[in-house]
């Protein structure tokens, strides 16, 4: 494991541009097998197809389509819409089947099992449990039912709580003061999620400030469908990771952000790209031209994930293979592993364990069981 190179630091010379490196059949069992850290998915945009009709039909709500291949295919003509706006309305549907405390704790169960059977060693979901409220759920209902769900796998994981940052400042303010109450109990960080464009996070500094300096991780979506410079004011504003971040690759060689992503480096911000989501909201043309290059060469702190494994037809092992198939080598999705593993809200010694197995790599021989979680006390602490 002591070949796999360090997270970035702020005194890292530019990583190498991985062009000729190419990927054959075994890196797709390769992609699977590898121990990798979850930290961006949206519980909402993750079900499986089967879970959203049986939810569907349980809650007598009208389903786009008869059965699961319908379905299916509804959501592959979604994933393509093209559009952050239009891409978020996908989760109308999936919002509205998972109202109820059991269906929350069926669709968190689901995930971590989803996620550990595809390798996945540590995970952060998130989610926005205010959403539930116009349907009788009102936000700490759905947290608890979501942490249940959490807590009957065995896989080590934590809550996010997003705001929706279209919501009136109150509503933004109650997602804060929920993730505050269950601190300590599951839920590790803060998030403001929904449609970028127009709704900064700079009129929620205080707030923000308030989440930072009570000890809630703090993961802002920025620089996905608004300028680079949302990321550096989403790290000003006390943002330890970003989520998304693509386009702050437009400012790497602006020399009037060269102090402010400097700092951006020392300071370990971490990216939680997604670059399959990235295609199909327009933040990105194509994996060749992906950000994700440049700013990997450009030696920040990153790794990818599946933000909505249900919306945009993914899983975790689809977005390794995806990046090896596109010039990154194994040994450098295995270094995005141990950033995330070390940009994680969970406790230190979960992400410890967690960015050594990145670290290793797939566990040998193939006959080897799955990673196992971390034997310390309590599922969520
Ligand atoms: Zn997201």
């Amino acid at each position: 494991m002591s070949d796999i190179p360090a997270p970035a630091q702020a005194a890292a010379p530019p990583r190498q541009a991985a062009a000729h490196v190419t990927a054959d059949d075994d890196d797709a069992a390769w992609a699977r097998r590898c121990p990798k850290v979850l930290l961006h998915e949206h519980l909402d945009g993750g079900l499986r197809t089967t879970t959203l009709m049986d939810l569907l039909r349980a809650r007598n709500l009208p389903a786009p389509a008869a059965d699961v291949a319908g379905l299916d295919a509804w959501f592959d003509a979604r994933a393509h819409a093209g559009s952050l706006e239009e891409y978020l309305r996908g989760f109308a549907l999936t919002v509205a089947a998972m109202a109820s405390p059991a269906a929350l704790e069926r669709v968190a169960v689901e995930a971590a099992e989803d996620a550990r059977a595809d390798g996945v060693v540590l995970a952060e979901f998130r989610i926005a449990p205010l959403l539930f409220e116009p349907w009788g759920v009102d936000g700490d209902a759905a947290v608890e039912a979501l942490l249940a769900g959490l807590a009957r796998s065995p896989l080590p994981s934590g809550l996010i709580v997003c705001a929706m940052r279209q919501e009136a400042p109150a509503r933004i303010a109650a997602a804060a003061d929920l993730a505050l109450r269950w601190q300590g109990r599951g839920v590790v960080g803060f998030d403001l999620a929904g449609p970028e464009a127009g709704w900064p996070a700079a009129p929620h500094a205080a707030l923000l400030r308030r989440v930072r300096d009570a000890g809630l991780g703090l993961t802002l979506h920025a620089g996905e469908a608004d300028a680079g410079t949302r990321v550096l004011e989403a790290a000003a504003l006390g943002a330890r990771r970003i989520g998304h971040g693509v386009r702050l690759a437009e400012l790497l060689d602006a020399p009037a952000h060269a102090d402010a992503l400097a700092r951006l480096r020392a300071d370990g911000v971490h990216l939680e790209i997604c670059p399959t989501s990235n295609l199909h909201t327009g933040a990105a043309r194509d994996l060749a031209t992906h950000p994700i290059h440049a700013l990997w060469r450009a030696g920040l702190s990153l790794s990818f994930h599946t933000d909505n494994r249900l919306i945009s037809r993914t899983r975790h092992s689809d977005e390794a293979l995806a990046l090896r198939r596109h010039g990154f080598s194994r040994a450098d999705l295995q270094a995005m592993g141990v950033a995330a593993a070390r940009a994680a809200f969970l406790p230190a010694a979960w992400r410890d364990r967690a960015a050594a197995a990145c670290a290793a790599g797939p566990p040998h021989p193939v006959t080897d069981p799955a990673p196992q979680p971390p034997a310390a006390g309590g599922t969520h602490g």
